[in-house]
């Protein structure tokens, strides 16, 4: 009985082998388990902010505040609807929210400076105006009452370069999650304002972040 050259290297290269295919099991199976218990803090992995479309983009330090309540919650990623708006824009938010939830809805979230532009719209669809003509005389009265809302700190999508001002979709943050989400983002402290789904909002969470002066 005796081991050859050839044979030995043979049976050397398939312990080897063996010994690189469990290595490489063993890793899987670690990452598996990391990803399970720690799937943040051990991959490095940041929750995924993404925009439903084209707009400005939020701030470094308000997406960094986002970003730390979503880890917190648990929360993988999240789609911000609207950020800041123009008049035009703030009116065709105004028109499509009072077309999809109606009017009594809007009054009780745009504030009584928000209310004379759902007035204006009540007005120019009781006078049959058409879409455009709805949505200028909505935008002319939006001009018109933004100082006051400023000042009061309503209508915050329009014109405020002091805040980062967004709305995160409902449906982008998982059911059984939400609870959660809006609780680390009160106890997070780091926001002026969140209005959640039951205070005015109907399909988002809008947040306010005050930007460092
Ligand atoms: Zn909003």
């Amino acid at each position: 009985m005796f081991l050859d050259l050839s044979t030995a290297t043979f049976c050397q290269l398939s312990i080897f082998a063996t010994l690189k295919k469990l290595m490489k099991n063993v890793l899987i199976i670690i990452i598996f388990a990391a990803n399970i218990f720690c799937p943040r803090l051990c991959l490095g992995d940041e929750p995924n902010i993404s925009y439903a479309n084209e707009m400005p983009k939020i701030s470094g330090d308000a997406k960094h505040a986002l970003a730390s309540v979503l880890a917190t919650a648990n929360v993988s990623g999240c789609i911000i609807t609207s950020t800041t708006r123009t008049s035009t824009q703030q009116a065709k938010a105004m028109y499509d929210f009072k077309i999809a939830y109606g009017v009594a809805a809007a009054r009780k979230l745009y504030g009584s400076e928000g209310n004379k532009v759902v007035d204006v719209y009540v007005a120019q669809t009781k006078a049959n105006r058409d879409e455009t003509a709805i949505l200028a005389a909505m935008e002319a009265e939006i001009k018109e009452v933004l100082p006051a809302a400023i000042k009061n700190n309503h209508l915050m999508h329009v014109d405020r370069p002091d805040y980062d001002v967004f709305d995160v979709s409902l449906n982008s943050i998982p059911s059984d999650k939400r609870g959660a989400f809006i609780a680390a983002a009160n106890a997070s402290g780091l926001f002026h304002r969140i209005l959640g789904p039951n205070e005015g909002e109907q399909s988002c969470y809008h947040f306010e972040f005050k930007k460092s002066q």
